[in-house]
């Protein structure tokens, strides 16, 4: 792991790495959730420093909690968000119990110790440590924590958008998770900002046969056609688009890099050579594919309810993820190419994604990193999954990506998001409380 440019941690504030442990105990796991407990500390918490608070919830048992810190009024509202439910984690597969909270060689472990407890934890310690200082911000500092976020908001960030969006009034720019977490490439040190991200769409693809009894012989089984459909699917993918987003994203790395990387990037960025860069880059090519490509990833199959029918009608559901600026209808034409004849595929959830980015705060936030990690290089990316940002983004808010993490190269951080041994580096926690802490007294003044 690179030295790191940790900042100055006064433990008469609230200790962010204690308070991630905290919150790593709860288990939240979505489904159920049950993230009440959860908000009740955090509340407790906030209501012991003096910070005005309040519980708005769709469902009891199911709360969101908003606090704010008022500013001068020199600026708008600055939004913290975070949403304080897990996936669920299987303990046969962890090192380490998953709702332990455990802190084992330098690294704080547990489900949601990444994604996204830690980050809450540093908007936290920023909150409490302001008003602890007597800090009078540029704007009010928001800060709107949901539940239900791993399973589509509908409780969480999208009740509180529809039914409460008076709370974020003048809001026009939001941090919250997914960038802000080093990632080294040829030599350099990078830190992308999220300031972009994927939009969801899922669809169905449906195959129609001839139902029957399953002892006589059945030629037109649906189950061939989804068959047919999932090997095609499986081993083949969508066409290569350059977005804007990515181009941003790209020339901004390349900027960095050494004349035969930059050549490479440039490949990428040229869509006649996109495909063919990406497969010459080995594995990063792999983590690069979907910031180039619309994909659609099956995960629920149904069909069939007893042993001895053969079913007249099979489906299978997709994970779809569109690039920012096309619709769903291009997603649909570019699987049924794939697919071949004989699927009939519907959408079954869109939300689409904001407009271009607004990069307003980015200066900022790049300045707020630079200070903590003098090597760093803060670049804007499109994120290729989907946050809660997008439903804030109705309101007109922008969001960025901002959890600043300086992480060691060893932590494969894709898989253990949401996979087994999930554990965020302690130096890392202490990193990013400092970093949001120094966002609140930037905020909004001149450099
Ligand atoms: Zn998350």
């Amino acid at each position: 792991m690179p030295a790191t440019p940790s900042p100055a941690f006064d433990s008469a504030y609230v200790d962010p790495v204690a308070l991630t442990q905290r919150l790593v105990r709860f288990d939240t796991t979505n489904p159920p959730g049950n993230e009440r407990q959860c908000i009740e500390h955090i509340k407790s918490l906030l209501d012991a420093a003096g910070i005005q608070n309040q519980v708005l919830a769709k469902t009891p048992g199911r709360p969101n909690l908003i606090a704010r810190l008022p500013g001068d009024g020199s600026a708008p509202p600055l939004l913290l968000q975070g949403h304080v439910d897990v996936v669920p984690a299987d303990p046969a597969h962890w090192r380490q119990p998953p709702f332990g909270g455990d802190l084992v060689d330098g690294y704080l472990w547990g489900r949601g110790s990444l994604d996204m407890k830690s980050g809450i934890a540093m908007m936290l310690y920023a909150m409490v440590r302001a008003k602890a200082d007597g800090m009078t911000p540029a704007g009010d500092i928001v800060l709107a924590l949901v539940c239900d976020e791993e399973a589509g908001g509908d409780l969480g960030a999208r009740y509180l958008v529809e039914n409460h969006p008076e709370q974020f009034d003048g809001v026009r720019y939001a941090i919250g998770e997914f960038g802000g977490f080093s990632f080294n490439l040829g030599r350099r040190r990078f830190y992308p900002i999220m300031v972009s991200e994927k939009q969801v769409c899922h669809l169905r693809a449906t195959f129609r046969g001839v139902g029957g009894h399953a002892s006589l012989t059945q030629r037109d089984n649906p189950m061939t056609g989804l068959a047919r459909f999932l090997q095609r699917v499986q081993s083949r993918q969508l066409p290569v688009h350059v977005t804007p987003e990515s181009r941003m994203m790209f020339q901004a790395i390349g900027k960095h890099l050494s004349l035969p990387a930059r050549a490479g990037i440039a490949a990428l960025l040229n869509p006649r050579f996109t495909a063919i860069a990406l497969r010459l880059l080995g594995p990063r090519g792999r983590t690069f594919s979907p910031l180039f490509r619309n994909t659609v990833t099956p995960t629920l199959v149904r069909g069939g309810e007893q042993l001895n029918v053969v079913p007249n009608e099979v489906s299978v559901d997709l994970d779809g993820r569109l690039l920012p600026g096309l619709g769903p209808e291009q997603l649909v034409s570019e699987l049924a190419e794939v697919a071949g004849a004989g699927a009939e595929i519907e959408v079954l959830r869109y939300d689409a994604g904001p407009a271009g980015p607004d990069l307003g705060l980015f200066d900022t936030l790049s300045s707020v990193l630079k200070e903590a990690d003098p090597e760093g290089i803060p670049v804007p990316m499109l994120m290729p999954a989907a946050t809660d940002g997008r439903l804030f983004a109705r309101l007109g808010i922008q969001f960025y990506g901002f959890l600043p993490m300086l992480l060691p190269d060893t932590l494969d951080f894709a898989a253990t998001i949401h996979g087994p041994d999930e554990r965020v580096p302690v130096d890392a926690i202490n990193f990013g409380a400092g970093a949001v802490y120094r966002l609140l007294q930037r905020y909004g003044r001149s450099p």
